[in-house]
């Protein structure tokens, strides 16, 4: 008998079998996120297996084929064709140019913090984090496909997505990346970007002030969360316990979050089970360190923007040589290319050598701290310590500070809060800017760029 003449009863309790089938080869977990949203069914042609978004099809057809027939074939012996297909109500992403996001976004900087360069207040995304200018490779495919198929369906499947490396691997990247995706889509959702210590710091602002009221509505309006390195929460019981909350709100509504840690939700030991199981309710991913070519694709996309033009063999060199963190990848890149547009020489496979000597084959010394990168610095600036850590704005120890921050973002895995606050709790924002300055500083003045050398060398060799 043919399996399109079975009675419908008949062809339900099979499918029920092969359900329960594949879910003890596969195991429950898995099936639980990607076999049981699929609803399968009897075609002419054969087996149909309708995922609900191009994520999910895709995953089960690159994971699940050989399974999903073997089970099949064991089910209805007849021969027949297993087809999975995706939904077609599913929204093909349409081609809209993108969005101006900056106008439907909330500030999220929380008030009175200071000296923050005001384009990280009017916006919280920023532009050149987009999954245009993301390189996927084998370490970061399955995050990246995950990143998008919540920013093409936010709030259905995998609600909370939670994206866990370590540092300088593209976590805070692909977080702005989905909501910029987003905007394109839908310019009317309300996403906000959020680094968990701004969550914080408003959190307790809020409390001081007795505006309560106004941050749980603005944070439970939101309709895609992006909250980066969510380990900052650990140990603070009264934000875990607020977050608790805003995560309970913003999930029974159906509103899509995107949370990245330093470590996977059962590595936060000190985040109370409920909030820890949570994380875990929806997708959970890692982020490796790339490989070779992944690399090499990250610095030939940097190098084609730069107006220095790089030879084949550098980028290769320094792919080779710079291996465990993409931030330090493109800090190789831009020291080769700012050395050869301030002293007016070609960029060679020699002149990256003698410039990158203190980079190359040191990788792995001992891990610098930011309380050792203070005290090199300020020894080489001839400041006492305190200075640097210090509030006073003068020059040029402000300056000198920058030069220390930016180290520190360079050569250490510590995020923009943890050096922040290494410098006398300064805002995250405030080393952010001064990353942006040295960086364009040691592309214009050589001074700077030789503090920076000299600095970064005495660190690698002692
Ligand atoms: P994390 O938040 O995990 O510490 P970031 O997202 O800040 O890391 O990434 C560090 C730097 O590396 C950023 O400049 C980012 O744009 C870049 N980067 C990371 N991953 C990629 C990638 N796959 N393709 C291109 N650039 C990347
Ligand atoms: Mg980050």
């Amino acid at each position: 008998m043919g399996v399109t003449q079975t009675p419908t009863e008949t062809i339900d309790s099979q499918i029920d079998l092969f359900h329960s089938r594949l879910r003890d080869v596969i195991g429950v977990a898995k099936w639980e996120t990607w076999i049981k949203p699929l609803t399968a069914s009897f075609e002419d042609s054969g087996l149909q297996l309708v995922a609900p978004n191009r994520f999910n099809a895709t995953w089960v057809r690159d994971n699940y084929t050989h399974q999903v027939r073997e089970i099949a074939g064991s089910v209805w012996p007849e021969p027949f064709d297993v087809m999975i297909t995706v939904t077609t109500e599913s929204p093909q992403p349409p081609s809209v140019a993108v969005a101006p996001y900056q106008s439907t976004l909330d500030v999220s900087a929380p008030p009175g913090t200071g000296s923050a360069p005001s384009r990280y207040d009017t916006s919280n995304l920023v532009a050149r984090y987009s999954f245009e200018n993301f390189v996927v490779g084998p370490s970061n495919r399955f995050a990246h496909a995950a990143a998008q198929a919540v920013a093409e369906q936010p709030g259905r499947q995998y609600n909370p997505l939670f994206i866990y490396a370590a540092a300088g691997l593209g976590k805070t990247h692909l977080l702005h990346a989905v909501g910029q995706h987003r905007l394109e889509l839908d310019p009317t959702t309300i996403v906000r970007y959020v680094t968990s210590e701004s969550f914080f710091n408003d959190f307790i602002n809020s409390i001081r002030r007795k505006r309560m009221d106004d941050f749980k509505s603005r944070y439970r309006k939101v309709g895609l969360l992006l909250l980066d390195d969510v380990q900052f929460f650990e140990r603070k019981e009264q934000v875990l316990e607020e977050f608790f909350h805003t995560f309970n709100s913003l999930y029974e509504v159906g509103n899509q979050m995107v949370i990245s840690s330093d470590r996977a939700p059962k590595e936060l030991r000190t985040i109370e089970d409920r909030l820890r199981s949570r994380f875990e309710w929806g997708l959970t991913t890692d982020i490796q360190s790339p490989d070779v070519e992944t690399r090499l694709a990250i610095l030939r996309k940097n190098a084609s923007t730069n107006p220095t033009p790089v030879p084949p063999e550098v980028l290769e060199f320094i792919a080779e040589n710079v291996a465990d963190n993409i931030r330090e990848l493109e800090g190789a890149l831009t020291r080769v290319t700012a050395f050869s547009t301030l002293t007016n020489e070609k960029v060679t496979l020699d002149l990256a050598l003698s410039v990158l000597r203190d980079v190359v084959g040191l990788q792995s010394v001992a891990p610098l701290t930011a309380d050792s990168i203070i005290s090199t610095v300020s020894q080489y600036f001839e400041i006492p310590q305190a200075e640097m850590t210090g509030s006073s704005r003068r020059q040029p120890l402000a300056r000198q500070r920058q030069v220390a921050m930016y180290v520190c973002r360079e050569l250490t895995g510590l995020s923009l809060p943890k050096i922040g606050a290494a410098f006398g709790g300064r805002d995250h924002t405030t080393v952010m800017h001064a990353v942006d300055k040295i960086t364009g500083l040691i592309q214009t003045d050589k001074a700077v760029f030789d503090d920076v050398s000299a600095i970064t060398q005495e660190l690698r060799t002692t």
